[in-house]
């Protein structure tokens, strides 16, 4: 490709390029090849029922999701994920939105199912990635890129259970924390809330996602949006005559809170931050941080060495493997056994039923008995009775015949 070549001041050969060559199409190369494909987008709320994450979706994407009320009796807390594939230009997301169903309900169980799913999602993708021959072009990717964590707008400080959830969380998802219905609190009131709120992250070490500030393009809206953290939003599809204008608000009686002015709600800032601006690299931060760190754990539970490439269990990993090879065979052991005495058991209380109900055949049959042979005693001794009644009758006449036969040989009659 050079024709011209000249000598750099080192005695270097330069080349300059005759033609145009195109590799400054990769970008766009990259751009087609990626709009092809379409994007996905995996959203989680966590935050108490009714505080208005259905209405915040259905807000931020202008799009009535199908949301499912939830009462506030739930059992445990429930993870409902609904898929939906959006286009906007071309360009085709498809976005999933887990809700935690139930949170705040049952204190003591909520954090674990929340935790619990995050990680499946990412033990999925390291299942895909593990196999020999994966599909990790066209494969679902259902990891959480971001968790929208629902404050409550009390005024006072985070409940020790948003504490105890968002530190549980911290390391495997990107967290961005927003009051929500910050409607219900004055200008004053949320401003003290949103310093409380910093102080309590920070005393508590809960590292919440910081928009990125190295790329130049957007560092300076991700620094002055950093400093907005926690977002106070308001959501509402309500559509509300304003100045000649329909506007997503919220009408009271006393005015219209509207959901997109800056004054009113940061919800303009939330939309812009989560969609606009930082998206990619929500994704990228879970796929090279959160994902990276629980790949890491669990390769090292397999026996993979982080400095080796290839597996090779150590001595202490290969006892440990033995270690837990027995404890799992003890733990097999006993639950066999157990399962057999339930077995044993089960069949003796069967057996005893079968044994009951046929005692009480044998019973009723004997019963049955008893009667035929009362019935059929009583009409023999009533027979008996009948035969002795008439041999006595027989008796009688017989004597009586007797007698006259006797008297008539006394006196013959004359003749
Ligand atoms: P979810 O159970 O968390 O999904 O809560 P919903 O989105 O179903 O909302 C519960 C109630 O709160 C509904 O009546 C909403 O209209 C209301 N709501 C939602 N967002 C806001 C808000 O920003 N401010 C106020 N005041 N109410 C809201």
């Amino acid at each position: 490709c050079g024709s011209m070549a000249d000598l750099d001041s080192r005695g270097v050969r330069l080349l300059t390029l005759s033609g145009h060559v195109g590799f400054d199409s990769l970008p766009e190369q990259l751009v087609c090849r990626q709009l092809c494909q379409g994007f996905t987008f995996n959203i989680m709320c966590v935050g108490e029922t009714g505080i208005g994450k259905s209405t915040l979706m259905n807000t931020l994407f202008n799009t009535d999701f199908d949301s499912q009320e939830c009462s506030h009796f739930e059992r445990c807390v429930r993870l409902r994920q609904c898929c939906y594939n959006l286009c906007e230009c071309d360009v085709h997301l498809r976005l999933t939105i887990v809700e935690a169903q139930g949170f705040g309900d049952q204190m003591d169980k909520d954090v674990e199912p929340i935790v619990n799913y995050v990680d499946a999602q990412f033990e999925s993708y390291l299942q895909e990635e593990l196999k020999v021959q994966r599909c990790l072009y066209d494969y679902l990717d259902t990891r959480v890129h971001v968790c929208l964590y629902f404050i409550t707008p009390t005024g006072h400080s985070l409940k020790s259970l948003d504490l105890v959830t968002l530190k549980r969380l911290d390391s495997k998802v990107n967290i961005i924390p927003i009051i929500a219905k910050a409607d219900t609190l004055t200008k004053c009131e949320l401003l003290k809330f949103k310093n409380k709120i910093k102080n309590d992250l920070g005393r508590n070490g809960v590292r919440i996602y910081q928009f990125p500030t190295d790329d130049e393009a957007v560092a300076q809206i991700n620094v002055a949006m950093n400093a907005h953290l926690p977002f106070a939003v308001v959501g509402s599809m309500d559509e509300v005559c304003v100045n000649n204008k329909l506007v997503r608000a919220r009408e009271y009686p006393w005015g219209v809170v509207q959901v997109d002015d800056d004054d009113h709600s940061d919800f303009g800032k939330l939309r812009e931050m989560l969609i606009r601006v930082n998206m990619e690299d929500l994704r990228e931060q879970t796929h090279r941080c959160h994902y990276e760190l629980y790949r890491c754990c669990r390769l090292k539970e397999m026996g993979y060495q982080s400095s080796l490439r290839e597996y090779k269990p150590s001595l202490s990993q290969g006892s440990e493997c033995v270690e837990a090879m027995r404890k799992q065979l003890a733990e097999e052991l006993c639950r066999k056994e157990r399962e057999m005495k339930q077995m044993i058991v089960n069949r003796m209380k069967q057996k005893e039923v079968e044994v009951k109900e046929m005692e009480r055949e044998l019973q009723a049959r004997l019963e049955c008995l008893k009667r035929i042979y009362q019935e059929e005693r009583q009409k023999v001794e009533e027979k008996r009775k009948q035969l002795e009644d008439e041999k006595i009758a027989f008796n009688q006449r017989k004597a009586a015949c007797e007698a006259m036969m006797k008297a008539q040989a006394a006196h013959p009659p004359r003749g």
